[in-house]
């Protein structure tokens, strides 16, 4: 075998294998696992615009949004557009992709018109998940306006089943974790019971860094404290329901209950932080995808994948 020094090695990330797993396709980078690195990008003007994007910040998997993502109307793509995104995205080798819901959606809402037009929106949205092959929809479990948290988990079980019904296919539907502030529910407790309630291998779960902080579910990140987040998803949850990462750093303390994303190393995360992160086995094999505000304030830009793939290179 050849020798190479390491640090020859981890100047040019990503080095190494393309390979797929139960969980998607990820990297193997000098005999360890790299997760994938990605961001949200837009896909304004066509979905196959959101391929470019991707590749000009050299993201790659990705997040878009597959319609209006403040209107509950939802434009379907025709064929031609779908043939094409699908088209650049296999040239490009990009993946996974996944989608956000609309900011609307609600299932915890008391409001009965809120909720049913919350479910029309994710099934939508979900439609145009499985039309493009995207690996999932990616929702926010959303606020129980000062009912019961109890009421709220049964409202977003419903909801969630009902959508997965309504929509066959291999997507699946995955909850974000909340910030916690103003009855917004998704913390770890309500996102298991939701899950336990739905009963459907197709529903997944989204672990946002910067809600994860902000909402005081961890208080920082080192790697014990790490260690222990995830410990605790595999009791509440299962681990097997983690498909995806929003890797985000924060502009707000932990406990903070506002949600303020920040450029990776910039904020109450910091490198170190996401070094940390990078130490834990049972995330490097996600896509991590990051909705971050940019440093042109123009949303996640090249020099913060770049940033992101060094730093899960050298984990802590
Ligand atoms: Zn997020
Ligand atoms: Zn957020």
């Amino acid at each position: 075998m050849v020798s190479i020094a390491p640090w020859i090695l981890s100047l040019t990330p990503p080095f190494g294998q393309r390979n797929s797993s139960r969980r998607g396709a990820y990297h193997v980078w000098y005999n360890q696992l790299m997760p994938v690195i990605g961001a949200h990008v837009p896909a304004a003007g066509g979905l196959k615009n959101s391929v470019a994007n991707a590749i000009k910040i050299g993201a790659e998997c990705m997040q878009i949004f597959g319609a209006s993502s403040r209107q509950w109307s939802v434009k379907q793509p025709s064929g031609e557009e779908i043939a094409e995104y699908k088209a650049a995205l296999r040239e490009a080798g990009l993946g996974p992709v996944f989608l956000h819901a609309a900011y609307l959606v609600n299932l915890a809402s008391p409001s009965a018109e809120q909720r049913g037009k919350s479910i029309q929106s994710l099934v939508e949205h979900l439609k145009i998940a499985s039309a493009i092959g995207a690996e999932g929809l990616i929702f926010h479990p959303g606020s129980s306006r000062g009912d019961p948290v109890d009421e709220a988990v049964k409202r977003i079980a419903s909801g969630a089943g009902e959508t997965l019904e309504k929509v066959k296919g291999k997507s699946k539907l995955i909850l974000e974790n909340d910030v916690g502030g103003g009855n917004l529910v998704g913390g770890l407790d309500e996102i298991g019971r939701v899950i336990k309630r739905v009963k459907s291998k197709r529903l997944g779960v989204c672990i946002d860094t910067a809600h994860g902080l902000e909402s005081g579910l961890i208080e920082r990140f080192d790697e014990a404290s790490v260690k222990r987040l995830f410990d605790e998803f595999d009791e509440k949850i299962g681990i097997e329901r983690l498909r995806v990462l929003h890797v985000n750093d924060s502009k707000t303390p932990a406990g903070s209950r506002r949600d303020r994303h920040e450029n990776i190393g910039e904020g109450y995360i910091g490198r170190d932080g996401f070094r940390a992160l990078a130490s834990e086995p049972r995330v490097r094999e996600l896509p991590w995808i990051m909705e971050v505000p940019g440093f042109d304030g123009k949303g996640p830009d090249k020099r913060n994948v770049d940033l992101l793939r060094s730093i899960a290179a050298s984990p802590s």
